[in-house]
């Protein structure tokens, strides 16, 4: 099937090789052109921008940063909806703001176009393997119409109910994986000043109750010192500032995502925005003055 996909990050591209992977022919698009070229380079073909892509492909899916992005490639002038013919599927797998979500999703159905949200977790990792865990929202049946194409990209792949849905159930996925980070980094420090090397509190305690996908994955991140993202702190700041604006509106207070929002927030205002949400650990150094690795 010919597939139309906008966002070429660190996620986008493994995505794009799996579906190739399985025989689709990729239509693509980035505004930033080493993205598309490496792509091209590996068997997909360019689209001119997102109005072109979206007049040719009978499936679009998406894989941006934040809500604004989503609302301006999907809505916005020369965006997906000035072009999609009626009857189009338009995936959006980009972790946003379940009501910026039901926005995207009502103003597709103005147009004719059918939207499904399908936001992921796993990490680059997994988008590479595919196995990623992929959390949707939208209508069941095309949901299920769907899913031969999910299938090429996910492991674990869960209809959660309409349209908000998916990415309300991807932000109870930040909250766990935020807080499991700061329990680990917290946790490895006191085991460091205490005089215990964290790497035997990791062998010791992994296979147990404390143990993590979170710790497997990011404590030998925090031992090594070893910074490069992975899932950037900018943006686990933008997936817990959406929780938190999502919990304050449906009055579901979160003590914890709060106080790990701070920590991201420090981290940013110390200019590692763009390291792995793993360097949380750095936040530990700054207070005690020593260090994991
Ligand atoms: P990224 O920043 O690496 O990639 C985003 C891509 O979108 C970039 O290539 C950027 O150039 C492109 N883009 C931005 N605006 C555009 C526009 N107007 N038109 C076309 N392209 C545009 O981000 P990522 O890590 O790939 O994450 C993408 C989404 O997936 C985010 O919502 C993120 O929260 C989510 N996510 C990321 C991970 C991870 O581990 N990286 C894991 C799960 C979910």
């Amino acid at each position: 099937m010919k597939i139309g996909f906008i966002g070429l990050g660190i996620m986008g591209k493994p995505m794009v090789r799996n579906l190739m992977k399985h025989g689709h022919e990729l239509v693509v698009f980035d505004v930033v052109k080493p993205n598309v070229d490496m792509m091209v380079s590996e068997g997909a073909r360019a689209a001119e921008n997102t109005a072109a892509l979206a007049a040719e492909c009978p499936v679009i899916i998406t894989m941006l940063p934040n809500s604004p992005h989503v609302k301006s490639v999907v809505c916005g002038e020369g965006g997906v909806l000035s072009t999609a013919k009626k009857g189009t599927i338009l995936i959006d797998m980009s972790s946003i703001a379940p009501l910026a979500s039901q926005d995207v999703a009502k103003a597709c159905a103005e147009k004719g176009v059918r939207m499904l949200e399908g936001p992921v977790s796993g990490g680059e990792p997994k988008a590479i393997d595919g196995t990623m865990s992929i959390m949707c929202g939208g209508d069941e049946d095309l949901f299920n119409e769907c899913l031969p194409i999910l299938q090429c990209m996910g492991g674990d792949i869960t209809w959660c109910g309409a349209v908000g849905a998916g990415n309300t159930t991807k932000l109870a996925n930040q909250v766990v994986v935020a807080v499991n980070i700061a329990a680990v980094a917290e946790a490895f420090m006191l085991a460091k000043r205490a005089g215990v090397d964290p790497n035997r509190v990791f062998a010791a305690i992994k296979g147990g109750l404390a143990g993590s996908t979170v710790m497997n994955a990011k404590g030998p991140m925090m031992i090594e010192n070893n910074t490069k993202p992975g899932f950037k702190i900018d943006l686990h700041i933008k997936d817990l500032n959406n929780a938190l604006e999502t919990g304050h509106g449906v009055g579901s207070p979160l003590p914890l995502t709060a106080a790990v929002m701070e920590m991201f927030q420090t981290l940013h205002a110390d200019g590692l925005g763009q390291c792995d949400h793993s360097a949380l650990a750095k936040y530990y150094e700054k207070l005690t003055g020593d260090t994991i690795y």
